[in-house]
């Protein structure tokens, strides 16, 4: 079955009492049992939900993974993954990444004694190097948030597989519409199900995706014992922004290759970071593993104040203030003060994330619209 058809109907079973095209919304805590242990395979809510089972298997079947599994937000779903290791077992993780991950993995998971190796996972050979026989986990982000850096996948399960050691790729940036890390050879895709997944910025989840059993069985383990399981409406709302997946994003990347044209020959606008301009470091990689660039730029403006930065990001009017990314509407974000501010300054700059840098997720609005609101606001 092809991607678009795949949003549609995957997981969509008509309900078997009343025939409901859409999975109905089963907002129960308990399951009614005919006698003591038995019952029709839903006990509690915190283990079993069918409009969660539905989301789930939808999940699944959109990644080309065989098991789903639904967390109430993104971290919470990372936070199950690295629940998989024990003191002393080593990840090694990219040195550019969503900074609720890095603020997980320093001040949440350091003290639980695993140990974080941060790479530029850009150049494989780095990964290479850092691999120890501690290395339990290899934890990916392509593209990066904000930097849009392209990390080979398969170059990197390639490292991996032959010692066993688990592979996870957070793919929230291009979500499965356009990169689907599971068929790359990665054990593990992780979305923030809030962004394009959900799609509508109403909703707050996170997901992963595996293929095989046993690892499914453990994080399913973890889901229910840890319980940061999402609520059912939660789950019929990102059922029904799926269906829409396709168009959505075909959208997102339409608008995304106009806009990051357009600021790249803006005479006020300096480096601009997105996967789809030839020149880019990761261009031929992101060009192999990816169907398209999506919709995420960053941009520096010639004069690299963070006064000039700030006075931009107050200017527009159709690109909202606001953290996060992947809704229909555009955002426009501060990484240095906004999204990334739990990474030290000195880290931050460090890793090529400056103060002035801007970072856009263009929304499926009109182009036209999109690119006038820039133009008046960077003036
Ligand atoms: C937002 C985001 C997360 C965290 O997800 P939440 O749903 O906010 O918990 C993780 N990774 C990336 C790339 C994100 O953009």
């Amino acid at each position: 079955m092809k991607p678009a058809t795949k949003f549609i109907h995957a997981g969509a079973h008509p309900d078997p009492s009343t025939g409901a095209i859409m999975t109905p919304v089963y907002q129960t805590s308990t399951y009614v049992q005919e006698a003591p242990g038995v019952n029709k395979g839903f006990e509690y809510a915190r283990s079993q939900n069918p409009t969660r089972k539905a989301l789930e298997e939808a999940l699944a079947i959109i990644e080309n993974g065989q098991f789903g599994l639904a967390f109430s937000s993104g971290v919470a779903a990372t936070d199950a993954v690295i629940k998989l290791l024990s003191p002393g077992d080593e990840v090694i993780c990219a040195n550019d990444m969503y900074g609720g991950t890095y603020r997980l993995f320093t001040k949440v998971f350091e003290r639980f004694g695993i140990i974080f190796t941060y790479v530029d996972t850009t150049h494989t050979a780095n990964v290479a190097k850092a691999i120890s026989d501690k290395t339990k986990l290899v934890w990916l982000e392509t593209p990066t948030n904000p930097l849009m850096n392209i990390t080979d996948i398969a170059a990197i399960a390639a490292l991996t597989k032959p010692k066993n050691i688990l592979l996870a790729v957070d793919n929230t940036f291009a979500s499965p519409a356009l990169q689907n890390p599971l068929d790359l050879g990665a054990d593990i895709v992780m979305h923030s199900v809030t962004k394009y997944l959900g799609g509508h910025s109403d909703v707050i989840q996170g997901a992963l995706v595996m293929n095989d059993a046993e690892l499914r069985e453990k994080l399913y383990f973890i889901q229910k014992s840890c319980g940061a399981v999402p609520g059912p409406m939660d789950c019929f709302l990102v059922l029904r922004g799926i269906k829409t997946l396709g168009v959505r994003m075909k959208a997102h990347c339409e608008n995304g290759r106009i806009i990051a044209n357009w600021l790249r020959q803006h005479p006020k606008v300096g480096k601009v970071y997105w996967p789809g301009f030839e020149d880019h470091p990761g261009y031929a990689v992101a060009k192999k593993q990816m169907k398209d660039f999506g919709g995420m730029i960053s941009f520096e403006l010639k004069n690299d104040s963070v006064e000039e930065a700030r006075r931009v990001l107050s200017s527009t009017h159709l690109f909202s203030l606001a953290e996060s990314l992947g809704g229909v509407e555009s955002l426009i974000n501060h990484p240095a003060s906004m999204t990334h501010a739990s990474i030290p300054r000195e880290e931050r700059i460090k890793n090529g994330l400056s103060d002035s840098l801007i970072r856009l997720s263009v929304g499926i609005e009109d182009a036209d619209d999109l690119v006038e609101d820039l133009a008046k606001a960077i003036g």
